[in-house]
């Protein structure tokens, strides 16, 4: 018998279809990429009533458009929000969220391992304009709760983490945030609505860098938001003031990414996890990071919250930095790149991607080894990968 009705179709099939259902695709199976600065309209009453909201339609591109809207659509869908708003990136998303619902007096309260830009708005440019923000370590889920009772605005959180791959428990720290009438704001790129739905986990705003994982090909940059329809106006008005708009021909792309991100992620937690075991028993390697291990500290708060463990690990080969540049040109299946989340794997050293900005003396600091190598699995065979990985090993 097939539940599935009753509950809304699986996420893998509102990969595909959701957000178009009932959208004027001009009698094509595929959405149209609509590259149109502005709509028109045959008459001032329509227009009019576009304009305020009374009739469903577009305007001007930097505010909707029908493209984008589908890609909207679509995330909201997956992470069962109200309402979605775009950017034209995860940073964009990430600054236009933060900065329509703080002002000067608030406080944020977050982690020391947010993404490395994210870290940047946190303690360069919110505190310019008059927000406070704490940052606390990444698993000490008593610190951040004692933080947060404190009283606080919106507590940031990213789960897991880059690079070393933090687990934070969204539930809990959701209720603490709520006993002080905070809003809770997560950052879901590294797990995907397929691995993890932070709404439903009491979250009231999820966003994503759709670069990575949504997009999935590494060709087309974007941001979303989703939650609630009344704090999503309020995001939304920030977009199309500010002006960091998505543009069609992204939007296009990341609906095409989407398409397959149901195949893609089940593929991605499943090598990774395979990976994870290989590194894990290495002799060369000192420790792997993977919250699918039974080894990682927050393993058991990941089964609960995580339909499947994602993509991305780290591990530390022994001989440091050294070691590393020796051995990451010797993989033959890799980008030596910045991004995460694509069809090919990616690896890269913290010290050159996530926290190029940190000393040596500061990564060790935050916990992150000089001998660290982020890698994020792709969709290849993972036979091969592993393969690779080995013969890499053997020639250090
Ligand atoms: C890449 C990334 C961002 C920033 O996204 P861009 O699309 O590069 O602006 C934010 N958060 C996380 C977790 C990321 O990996």
């Amino acid at each position: 018998m097939n539940t599935r009705h009753k509950e809304g179709p699986s996420p893998k099939t509102l990969a595909v279809w959701g957000g178009e259902e009932g959208v004027d695709k001009l009698g094509a199976t595929q959405i149209p990429v609509v590259n149109s600065v502005s709509f028109d309209y045959p008459d001032l009453d329509t227009w009019l009533d576009v304009a305020t909201g009374k009739t469903a339609g577009h305007i001007y591109g930097r505010n909707t458009n029908p493209t984008v809207e589908v890609f909207e659509d679509k995330v909201n869908l997956l992470e069962g929000g109200e309402s979605s708003v775009s950017f034209s990136t995860g940073m964009a998303a990430i600054t236009g969220t933060l900065f329509s619902l703080l002002e000067p007096g608030k406080r944020v309260v977050s982690i020391k391992d947010s993404y490395g830009g994210t870290n940047v708005l946190f303690t360069d440019y919110l505190p310019k304009y008059g927000v406070q923000v704490d940052l606390c370590d990444t698993d000490d889920h008593k610190g951040i709760e004692g933080q947060v009772a404190q009283g606080c605005d919106i507590l940031y959180l990213e789960t897991p983490t880059n690079p070393t791959v933090k687990i934070v428990d969204i539930k809990r720290l959701s209720a603490a945030a709520h006993q002080v009438g905070a809003l809770v704001v997560v950052d879901n790129t590294f797990a995907t609505p397929i691995n993890q739905k932070p709404l439903p986990l009491g979250a009231d705003i999820v966003l994503h860098s759709a670069t990575k994982f949504l997009g999935g090909h590494a060709d087309a940059l974007g941001g979303v938001v989703s939650g609630s329809k009344h704090l999503l106006n309020e995001i939304f008005r920030f977009k199309e003031i500010t002006g960091a708009s998505l543009h069609p021909e992204s939007a296009y792309l990341l609906i095409r990414g989407m398409k397959t991100l149901g195949l893609r992620i089940a593929q991605q937690n499943a090598s990774a996890m395979q990976i994870a075991q290989y590194l894990e028993s290495h002799d060369k390697i000192d420790e792997v990071f993977y919250p699918g291990l039974t080894s990682h500290r927050n393993h058991d708060i990941a089964v609960s919250q995580m339909q499947g463990f994602g993509g991305m690990l780290s591990f530390k080969l022994k001989g440091g930095y050294g070691a590393v540049k020796k051995f990451l040109p010797k993989l033959r299946y890799v980008n030596l790149a910045a991004n995460l989340g694509s069809v090919e794997t990616v690896a890269g050293p913290p010290a050159t991607t996530s926290h190029v900005e940190c000393s040596p003396e500061e990564r060790e600091a935050m916990g992150i080894p000089e001998g660290l190598i982020r890698y994020s699995v792709g969709i290849e065979d993972v036979g091969d990968l592993i393969c690779d990985l080995g013969n890499a090993l053997e020639e250090l």
